[in-house]
């Protein structure tokens, strides 16, 4: 048995942003958590809802930034989509393409005829994020949904992040369609469908693999339908009081301010926690009140142990000056 929580796990999947990058810059320590679980003989997969770009595309952008990858690692939800459509339709169907020039790539390496018309009759319609899709290709696919087209949508995550702040991301433009069409994508490929997750573990044969994800909404929910054991890490998009109210569906196996996490003892990063160092939990009335000192991220895991069983997020008080500031950098 291992002393950390990574050697309980022979394939570790990552999210890419907000775990191992944010936007276009490495988040300190994603190299040397990568090289560290390499060295212990661990399978690394990327796991990623962006359609934009191609395996190999991604595995030379984290090399770019330090992060050693392959791109038999990579998997995306276009190549993942491709995958899907062509396990179902015959070879060489034409398939109406929304999305980036990458999408059009994985279509035709999946042996379909990647076309833009409703016109060429589609048997399918696969819609990826790309900042060239505009009203013209929309309408198309709108026609084609409804002369009987299967509607694909590789992720619906409603934004992207940006330097400049979150941008409309592929669950905005497929909200254009479902809107005009007044139904929902036949399916969503990306998370919080388990397909990514469970494809890296069949293509590695891994029999524990453990899923780390920034989002509640995609990735941790993504792990709990796929059954896999699951780590939030705090670089990214869903923030303490997003776990301390998340449902059950969304809930992590551990929590960690950062990769760090993964060569800490899997008890000092389990959440909920039952007790922790520092920290003590009192019951008061329908709250609770946090007191004592510490570690923010334990005091996160002790707390989820009450939310999670019912207490409400605003009945959380503070009785010591460290939980003030801790609550307070919360948002609560
Ligand atoms: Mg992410």
């Amino acid at each position: 048995m291992s002393d950390h929580l990574a050697g309980g796990y022979d394939l570790v999947i990552f999210d890419l942003d907000g775990v191992v990058f944010l936007i276009d810059k490495p988040i300190p320590g994603a190299a040397e958590a990568v090289e560290r679980l390499r060295a212990d003989g661990t399978s690394i997969a990327y796991a990623t809802n962006n359609a934009s770009r191609r395996a190999a595309d991604v595995a030379a952008l984290l090399a770019g930034m330090g992060v050693s990858a392959d791109p038999a690692e990579v998997l995306t939800s276009a190549g993942a989509a491709a995958a899907l459509v062509a396990e179902r339709v015959e070879p060489g169907a034409p398939v109406l393409v929304v999305g980036a020039e990458a999408l059009r790539g994985e279509i035709r390496d999946a042996g379909l005829v990647p076309v833009d018309s409703a016109g060429d009759q589609p048997v399918a319609v696969v819609q990826g994020y790309g900042p060239e899709v505009g009203w013209k290709i929309l309408a198309e696919a709108a026609l084609a949904v409804r002369a009987g087209a299967t509607w694909y949508a590789t992720n619906t995550d409603r934004t992207l992040p940006s330097p400049r702040g979150p941008l409309p991301g592929n669950g905005s433009l497929v909200a254009v369609l479902r809107t005009a069409l007044d139904r929902e994508p036949d399916v969503v490929v990306g998370k919080p469908q388990p397909a990514l997750f469970t494809t890296a573990a069949s293509l590695t044969r891994a029999e524990r693999p453990l899923a780390i994800g920034d989002r509640l909404d995609t990735d941790i929910q993504g792990a709990v339908r796929a059954g896999m054991d699951s780590l939030l890490v705090l670089t990214g998009v869903s923030g303490p009081a997003d776990l301390l109210a998340a449902p059950a569906e969304r809930r992590p196996t551990f929590v960690a301010a950062d990769l760090s996490g993964l060569f800490r003892p899997a008890e000092q990063v389990m959440v909920p926690a039952a007790a922790v160092d520092g920290w003590t939990l009192a019951r008061q009335g329908d709250g609770v009140v946090l007191s004592g000192s510490g570690d923010p991220v334990d005091a996160l895991r002790l707390l989820c142990g009450a939310t999670w069983e019912g207490i409400a997020v605003a009945a959380i008080s503070a009785g010591s000056e460290a939980a003030t500031e801790v609550l307070r950098g919360w948002g609560l």
